[in-house]
């Protein structure tokens, strides 16, 4: 299988490049849209539910009543899915990444979020992305940001909305710094996430992350790792969390549902020094990131009903 880069808008399939959406849609003028990103296993898309809550969730955080029921929008993932996957005769399986995202409409060049305003359906699908082999060999090295994460009362976080300008200018801020990835503080100094993941740390041999009060996206795959926990030999705490908890550290991750578990190398901090944790992930991270693997791979096999293809 080979998956060609494919578009759906509003009922229209293309190739990714030649997508077309209209100049006065608000999530291009405005940012005013909300998406959701999953990838597929053995076909089936990881926590397709969970990521169509969270994508309500968002809307209604931005109040944007949905037109498209659910059913319709995973119609239209199922068959963007399905013109994307090409038979090339090759094993490869052809897992897909997909993005999928709601925009307020189109409207008139006007801020008033009008709640007559249909919302628009748009999907992306393409390869699953390969990740450099080093961020999992070493691991990635990220910055701590001067630029601050929105702050919750301002810019809540947790609505995964199509303006992504914050972590985009806390992101470039940290690849001129030469790390791979920000470490964004809140306007109290707090820790709370890189720039498309959620961050965990090993303190004392208990894992901690930063508290949805400290403002971060509640990312899915961390809540997976919420529940896997509930099984093993290790925890997980929600926490407010400064960088004098980073520095006690002893091994550091991200997550993402397509990054996984990836193990944090080095921090640079503020002052200019590096913190650095076991190339490849310390013990426990790698002991998660294997739980992590093994729960999918339950979830996909019992979850078929759920395929895309
Ligand atoms: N934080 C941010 C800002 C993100 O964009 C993402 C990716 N959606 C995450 C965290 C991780 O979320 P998830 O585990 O649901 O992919």
């Amino acid at each position: 299988m080979r998956v060609q880069p494919t578009a759906y808008v509003d009922g229209l399939i293309t190739p990714l490049e030649e997508a077309k959406i209209p100049l006065l849609d608000r999530g291009f003028l405005y940012g005013d849209s909300v998406y959701e990103v999953f990838r597929t296993y053995d076909g089936v898309p990881l926590f397709w539910e969970e990521h169509f809550d969270r994508q309500e969730k968002s809307a209604s955080l931005i109040h944007m009543p949905i037109t498209q029921t659910r059913e319709q929008m995973l119609d239209a993932i199922r068959e963007t899915v399905s013109t994307a996957r090409v038979d090339d005769g090759n094993d490869d399986p052809g897992e897909v990444y997909v993005r999928f995202h709601l925009s307020r409409g189109v409207g008139p060049v006007d801020l008033f979020p009008d709640p007559q305003l249909k919302t628009s359906f748009m999907v992306i699908v393409k390869p699953v992305p390969e990740w450099n082999p080093i961020h999992y060999s070493e691991g990635l090295q990220v910055a701590v940001t001067d630029v601050r994460r929105n702050s919750d009362d301002s810019l809540s976080p947790n609505i995964k909305s199509g303006n992504y300008l914050n972590n985009i200018l806390a992101l470039a801020e940290a690849t001129s710094k030469g790390a791979d990835d920000c470490l964004m503080l809140n306007a109290s100094g707090e820790l709370t996430e890189a720039s498309n993941s959620n961050v965990f740390y090993v303190i004392d041999g208990v894992v901690k992350t930063a508290s949805r009060d400290s403002g971060i996206l509640d990312g899915i795959t961390g809540q997976a790792l919420r529940q896997i926990s509930k099984e093993a030999d290790w925890a997980i705490e929600d926490c407010r969390l400064g960088l004098e908890d980073l520095k006690q550290a002893d091994e550091a991750f991200v997550t993402s549902a397509t990054r996984e578990v990836m193990p944090i190398r080095a921090v640079l901090m503020p002052d200019g020094k590096k913190q650095e944790f076991p190339a490849g992930g310390g013990g426990l991270t790698r002991k998660i990131a294997a739980s992590y693997k093994q729960f999918v791979t339950d979830y996909s096999r019992s979850n078929i009903a759920a395929k895309l293809w």
